[in-house]
């Protein structure tokens, strides 16, 4: 099979991989569709972020969807020929947070390409996948691998929604990449009264609005438009920022309520914060990291067309220009999503 390798930043190759066979409690997944992430294009282009690095060749790639092709021993399905979703998080179900239903913070975690540990845990990019069958989660009838693959940027907007009380709330949302613009559907589908979204590009700022977003605001072009939302101590019930920019969480804490929430989704700055603000608002200033059981109800709300995924679906490259499909996804000017057919 052929698989997407990353040997350094910018080093990155199709080349011939052999194919797995499933073991007992696995199956075998024919990958049909592969979504490039943010930071499928941190190891990309740095070959990390924050403490993270790539120490050896990976295979990138954690948002994927295809066909069960085989059963390992002892499973009973997905049944081959299912499409499913690949859910990427495998936390080890015994250590002391898996046991208090934190497996989240699982302290042996294998993440689809990811290098937080060594050996790598190597990614979802290749044509086969052998997974653990309880992660090939089954595409409710309707939706297609296209859409399946976006099932884990979904989730991880589900959870950082589910962070705090979003129903009748004022949301803005700083950063219109992928995840900024799914968190406008997750916003939605749970009930927010109002979603603003901010970026310093046009062209990720016009999928906010084809989403469903009701405001969207270029503050590069227009840096003064937001001081609007900071008169009488701020608008907003509660900030996601998505844009991973340390200087976007301390441009929030004016525009917050007192008592509001500033949500932090986007990885991997450093910031300066005027920790003042913070206590005299009473903010209340938490992170959202990656998913649990949100993802079965992403594909559930996918596959059901609760939530509508494809408006932001941008290009879909073959598996050979795996490197143009880097670059572009690389280009917020020119792309929203880019995937990747494997077949
Ligand atoms: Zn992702
Ligand atoms: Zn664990």
């Amino acid at each position: 099979m052929r698989a997407i390798v990353l040997h350094k930043p910018q080093d990155l190759h199709v080349e011939e991989r052999e194919v797995a066979l499933p073991g007992p409690g696995q199956v075998l997944v024919r990958i049909e569709r592969g979504g490039i992430c943010g930071s499928d294009l941190h190891y990309f282009r740095h070959g990390g972020f924050g403490a993270v690095r790539m120490k050896e060749p990976m295979i990138l790639g954690h948002e994927i969807a295809g066909r069960v092709e085989q059963l390992g021993r002892g499973v009973e399905g997905p049944a081959v020929g299912t499409p499913v979703a690949v859910n990427p998080s495998s936390p080890c179900g015994i250590c002391s947070f898996c046991r208090t239903g934190q497996p989240i913070h699982c302290s042996d975690m294998r993440f689809l390409g990811s290098a937080m540990r060594t050996p790598h845990v190597q990614g979802g990019f290749s044509e086969h996948l052998v997974c653990r069958a309880e992660n090939a989660v089954p595409l409710v009838s309707g939706s297609d691998s296209a859409a399946g693959a976006f099932a884990e940027p979904l989730a991880v907007t589900l959870h950082a929604v589910g962070q705090a009380p979003v129903y009748g709330g004022r949301v803005l949302i700083m950063g219109a990449g992928p995840i900024g613009a799914l968190l406008v559907l997750a916003a939605r589908y749970a009930g927010a009264r109002e979603i603003v979204v901010t970026d310093i590009q046009e062209g990720p700022l016009a999928y906010a609005r084809k989403v469903g977003a009701d405001r969207t605001v270029n503050v590069a072009d227009h840096p003064s438009a937001m001081a609007v939302y900071a008169t009488n101590k701020g608008h907003f019930d509660i900030i996601f920022e998505a844009a991973g920019q340390g200087e976007t969480v301390s441009n929030a804490l004016p525009l917050v309520k007192p008592r509001g929430a500033v949500i932090l989704v986007g990885q991997g700055a450093t910031a300066e914060i005027p920790i003042s603000t913070i206590v005299t608002k009473e903010i209340k200033l938490s992170g959202s990291f990656r998913f649990d059981r949100e993802f079965a109800l992403a594909v559930d709300l996918i596959g059901s067309g609760r939530i509508d995924v494809s408006p932001l679906l941008s290009d879909t490259l073959p598996l050979v220009e795996a490197r143009q499909a880097f670059l572009l996804a690389g280009d917020k000017s020119k792309s929203m999503k880019v995937q990747i057919a494997f077949s």
